[in-house]
Formats: C-alpha cells, structure tokens, sequence
C-alpha cells in the first residue's frame, strides 16, 4: 500500500515547492525522492541529499527517474530504467561511468537534454576508497580469520605512492588494516600522511594489543574506527580469539572517546544468533555509532569457515530480524547477501556488496599489489589507476553474467547480486551465482 506521510504534510509541501517530490511506502518502509518537472535541479539535488541523508537511516531509499550520475555519491539508491516510447542519448561521461551497461543514458526532452547536463558526472570512475593492508601478522588467532600468515608488509615508500596515486585519482576514502594494523611500526607515519593529504581516514583493528599508548596517540588522526568483536566476555574472548578481553574493552573505550566515528563488526555464526541480546547490549553500552554484522566469507583460498559460522539462508534471516529490531546502535549485515531472501521492510538493513569483490574500493596487499577484495587475491597489478580498469575487475563487477532476475531486480544497485567470493567457493568460479541465490 503506497500513501503519504502523516504528520508530515508540511514538509513535504516544503520539499515539493522546492523541487523535490517524496513518496513513502510505510508498510514496505520505502521511500521514493524525485525531481519534480521544472525544478532547478542543482537547488533540488541539494535537497535530495540531505533528504537522503536523513532518511537513509530508517528507510530504503531509491532516487527515482534520474540518472545516477546526477548524484553519483548515491548511485546505488537510483532506480532509472528506459521508459517505453521514449528516445535516449549518450553523452562523455558515459564512457567513463560504471553504470554505463545499465543505464539507457539520457532522455531525449528530458530534465537534462539542455544545461543541466553539466551538473552530471559519471559514477565510480575511480575507487571511492583506498585499503592498505599494512601487514598481514597478527596478535590473535581469530577460528574465523581469512588473513593468510605471511611476513609480507607495506613499506612506508610504497604507502605514500599509492596514496599519492590515491589523491591524484579523486579517491576521498584511506582504510588501514592488516592483519592488525597497530603491529606495524609505520602505522603512525602512514596515519600522518594520509591525514595531511586530505584523506578520509578509516582503520579497522582488533583493539587488543595491550599498548594504550598507542591507541591514544593514533586516535587524533583517525576520522572512523572499525573494531572487531567477537565474543561479549572474558571466556569467549579466550575461546573465539585468544585475546585479553579486559584490554580490548579498555582500547575499544579510550577509540569511542576519541575518534568521531566508532563502529563495531562481527562476523556472523550461530553463537551470535543465540546470544544475539548479550552483544547487542555490549555494543549499545559501548557506544557504537554502527554495529556492523558479517555473512562469513571464504578465506583467500576459497575455504569455507566449518561448523559455528556454516550459515544457511534461514541464519541470515534470523539475523536481519536481529538486525532489524535493534533501535541502538543501528545494525547492519554489512557485507554480500542477496536482499531477496529477507522482507522488503528490511532490506534497508543489508548494504549488499557494495564494500567487496571491487565494486567501489581496491585493497593493496602487503606483497604490493592491488586487489578486488580482502578475500579476492587477484592480482591486479601495482597501479591504482591501471587496477582499477584492469579488465578482470570489470568482469568481476559486471552485471551481464549475474542471473536474468537479479538484471531486472529493482534492488540490483543496492545488492549488487550477492558474493563474487562465495560463488567462487561453491562453484569453482568468481562468476556464477551466489549459492544462497
Ligand atoms: S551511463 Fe551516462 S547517463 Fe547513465 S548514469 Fe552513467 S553518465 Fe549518466
Ligand atoms: S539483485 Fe539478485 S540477489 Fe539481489 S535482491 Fe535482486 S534478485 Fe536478489
């Protein structure tokens, strides 16, 4: 049942007269953002990102009826298809947008055949981040890590290479990771220049090095901190990673203090499932801005996780009830699963693969080459730029070779298919469909 918002008639008045038209679908927690006929669309693209901001938080939304290259920072929420009758035409940006084999391109007559056309820009036409796995060594020994032991690390010369390449290219967006980042000596350097140059800057550690001194001096130059949790005590911490559970809260206490941004992760398994009440009231106690839950991924060999973290489709969909239920923090099943297999009401919960298999970021492995995925080890080569229109990583990201109902699917953007890497596991190919499709 499609109405409008109760309670809200004003505002959407405001966003109407400003050029925005906005269509809430409750039962399906649904919300449609168009340009209305006429409007200034640069006033109202403003708008519309706002509005998207806002909303993003409690509904799925979808920018409807315009290209994505109209707001590429929000490409995955554009539903745009051909309209029967109507006459389209390409212009340059097409050549380099990522869209370009879905997209009929612009309609003749249409909001932008006449100056607006400058506003647009193509999508994804380099990653909108950069990973760096500064090491693969670790201080844990995680049962559900995919990080290959190996003694390979970044040098700090090659650090600042790529990410010089990083800033010529546009890339906004600096992940440090490993292994665990803080065992590398050159994490602070690499922070600083990351930092000096404008970057965005994300790290993703364990938090359970017992050196304080230095979480408390790195916190000042990290805008987002991404912290793995996998057990909700002491014995399960011992159990499931071998850490020190009290060091990691003290570490995990002083980052929320400091850095803007604080997120947890955790790597879904039937434990999770069962105890799902006890973390989640960790990680509301904790502070999260974002707790982030995982579908198991294979390692970068291709091997499954056994026994706690085996799921089936019916884990993932206990878990986006989970996940859908929990007002604090927000929750998200942060990595690629097919969306059809929950409810539409609770789709807005799955960011689908957007973050993996090369879709919007490349990762540089410690042995210096760019590749699609932590768990992807393709060889892409050693530049950014050439990884990033490396053919096999526009395959891997194609859209020709995924089943005829996810090509037609409305939430195809948002989903992006499912898993590149667990095809491959159950197939022997990265392209073939996700086996929970
Ligand atoms: S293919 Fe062209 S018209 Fe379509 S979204 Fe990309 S730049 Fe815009
Ligand atoms: S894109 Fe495919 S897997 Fe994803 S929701 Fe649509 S049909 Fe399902």
């Amino acid at each position: 049942m499609e109405q409008g918002v109760t309670g809200g008639r004003a505002t959407l008045a405001a966003l109407e007269a400003r050029g925005v038209g906005c269509r809430i679908r409750p039962s399906l927690s649904e919300v449609g953002l168009r340009l209305l006929p006429g409007a200034d669309a640069a006033e109202a693209r403003e708008l519309l990102y706002k509005a998207l901001n806002g909303l993003e938080p409690h509904f799925s939304v979808f920018l409807e009826g315009v290209p994505a290259c109209f707001m590429p920072d929000a490409w995955d929420h554009a539903l745009y298809r051909k309209a029967p009758g109507r006459r389209y035409f390409r212009i340059g940006a097409c050549a380099r947008c990522r869209l370009a084999a879905l997209c009929p391109g612009l309609e003749r007559g249409g909001p932008f055949d006449g100056p607006a056309k400058k506003l647009l820009a193509p999508v994804l036409p380099a990653p909108s981040e950069l990973v760096l796995e500064l090491t693969k060594r670790c201080n844990l020994r995680c049962r559900l890590c995919f990080a290959s032991d190996s003694a390979a690390s970044l040098t700090l010369p090659r650090i600042k290479a790529a990410l010089r390449e990083a800033k010529a290219l546009g890339v906004r967006n600096v992940r440090f990771t490993g292994g665990e980042p803080f065992l590398s000596p050159l994490l602070p350097r690499a922070l600083a220049a990351a930092k000096d140059a404008g970057f965005y800057v994300l790290v993703n550690t364990n938090a359970a090095l017992d050196r304080p001194d230095l979480f408390r001096k790195a916190a000042p130059l990290i805008d987002n901190v991404l912290v793995s949790l996998q057990a909700a005590d002491a014995a399960a911490e011992r159990a499931s990673t071998g850490g020190d559970f009290a060091v990691k809260l003290r570490n995990m206490r002083l980052l929320r203090a400091k850095v803007p941004v604080f997120r947890l992760g955790t790597v879904a398994s039937k434990n999770l499932i069962a105890d799902f009440p006890r973390f989640r009231s960790l990680a509301a106690r904790l502070k999260a801005d974002i707790w982030e839950l995982y579908r198991p991924m294979p390692d970068g060999r291709g091997a499954v996780r056994p026994g706690d973290f085996d799921l089936a489709p019916a884990h993932l969909k206990r878990l986006s009830k989970l996940a859908a239920g929990t007002a604090a923090p927000r929750t998200l099943i942060a990595n690629p699963a097919p969306l059809c297999l929950v409810p539409p009401a609770e789709r807005g919960h799955l960011l689908g693969a957007a973050f993996d298999d090369g879709h919007t970021r490349l990762v540089l492995d410690p042995r210096g080459f760019f590749k699609p995925s932590y768990y992807i080890e393709e060889n892409l080569g050693k530049s950014l730029k050439a990884a990033w229109s490396a053919p096999y990583r526009k395959k891997l990201t194609s859209f020709r070779w995924l089943p005829a109902g996810c090509r037609g699917c409305r939430w195809l953007l948002k989903c992006l298919g499912g898993s590149r890497a667990l095809a491959k596991a159950a197939s022997g190919t990265y392209f073939a469909g996700d086996p929970w499709l």
